[in-house]
């Protein structure tokens, strides 16, 4: 008898991820590669040094499945810190093997089958599959550029009797939105009679620009005890590759999260926790010194961007900044992402992608965080490719 299996189809009819395949056609094809958003300043080494002696001379044993105390006593003090909220590092603070681990173990944790979980899109890409793994029922509310904000109409319609989650992304990955504070304390107004909870993704938390604010749910009222906070030393530290993520909640929330937690990665890397406690501290002109220099890249590259005859569209944070293709005669992103990583050599990210319903499929995600000379071959081979592609 031949040998068959049948895998789990919420995973198995899945796409690989659009940051694989892109970074995929980008070897491919030797592009430079804008599309997954990493970039090419190598991160604090001071932060990084702490990780390497901590590897040498600290504990390479399992730290507590909470996540080590030091590490906990670190981002409650950080919050308190930067947005003046209060957090118990006991009761109310997990450490996770990154956000990904941490949007997975808020989402199984909190959504059981048949549940309503309403999501904004473009979402981010892992959103949706651990819904359904949860069977979970996504209820769509959809954004459009160039604001990205969320009308209340919608989102009035979206929501009702069976809301269990609310999932947030704020700053906004893929659009580079940042929600100001009159769009959270509406979101708190809409969902005050249900018994919703928020799942705020909040990993691109300190990469705003313009002096625009970071609003964190926990900062806003009707939200505080409602709400799951997720976040990524990753995008802190711009050190994408390093995998520790942080959830913050009330103790109820928090207990619901970290049953979850502890049957997916149970515990992270005891070194890179010592080397975040140690980075969390880090004084404010380190934390602005970040936010300049990206907000830097971001303006020069989409200087290069407009002068290669590109509409660009306003990016207040993350490490993107995205165009709208429609002034060029294009529709479709995800064919003119397609070419122009095979014929322009640079890889880009369609934002369509990020879409399950009604796509806008007239944008394209670029990752600017990346130094000049690459900004400039960028440009230049990207001035080239426009009147090429051009309806
Ligand atoms: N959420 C969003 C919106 C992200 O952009 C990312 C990573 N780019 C993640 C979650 C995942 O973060 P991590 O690498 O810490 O798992
Ligand atoms: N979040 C990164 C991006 O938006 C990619 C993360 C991943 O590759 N899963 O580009």
């Amino acid at each position: 008898m031949t040998f068959t299996f049948t895998p789990n189809p919420v995973f198995s009819g899945l796409p690989t991820t659009i940051f694989e395949e892109m970074s995929q056609l980008a070897r491919h094809h030797q592009a430079i590669n804008l599309g997954q958003g990493f970039p090419d300043d190598p991160g604090p080494e001071d932060v990084r040094r702490k990780a390497a002696e901590a590897v040498i001379d600290g504990n390479n044993q399992y730290p507590s499945m909470m996540g080590t105390p030091e590490l906990r006593a670190a981002i409650a003090a950080h919050y308190g810190r930067h947005h003046g909220v209060a957090l118990d590092p006991d009761k109310e603070v997990l450490v996770t093997s990154g956000a990904t681990e941490a949007l997975a173990a808020s989402i199984l944790g909190l959504v059981s089958p048949g549940d309503e979980v309403v999501v904004f899109e473009p979402a981010y890409d892992a959103y949706l599959p651990l819904i359904r793994q949860a069977g979970g029922v996504p209820r769509i509310v959809r954004l459009t550029p160039p604001h990205w904000r969320f009308d209340e109409a919608l989102l009035e319609a979206a929501i009702g009797p069976k809301t269990r989650v609310v999932i947030i992304n704020n700053p906004i990955n893929p659009a580079g939105a940042v929600w100001p504070r009159e769009d959270l304390d509406l979101l708190a107004r809409v969902i005050a009679p249900t018994s919703a909870v928020v799942v705020a993704d909040e990993v691109w938390e300190h990469v705003v620009f313009d002096g625009h604010a970071h609003v964190p749910v926990l900062a806003v009222e009707g939200l505080r005890e409602r709400s799951v906070k997720i976040g990524s030393a990753g995008k802190i530290f711009a050190l994408t590759g390093w995998k520790v993520g942080l959830v913050a909640a009330a103790p109820p929330l928090l207990r619901a999260v970290a049953k979850t937690h502890q049957f997916l990665a149970f515990t992270t890397a005891p070194n890179l926790q010592a080397a975040v406690a140690y980075g969390l501290g880090k004084d404010d002109a380190y934390f602005a010194g970040m936010r300049a220099r990206l907000q830097a890249q971001r303006d020069y590259f989409s200087k290069g961007l407009v002068d290669a005859g590109f509409s660009v569209l306003p990016s207040q944070g993350t490490y993107f900044v995205c165009v709208d293709l429609a002034p060029l005669g294009l529709a479709d992103d995800a064919a003119f992402c397609r070419r122009l990583v095979a014929e322009a050599r640079v890889a880009a990210v369609p934002v369509s992608a990020f879409y399950s319903v009604n796509a806008v499929t007239t944008v394209a995600r670029f990752c600017f965080a990346k130094n000049e000379a690459t900004l400039d071959e960028a440009i230049a081979r990207l001035s080239k490719a426009v009147s090429l592609l051009a309806a």
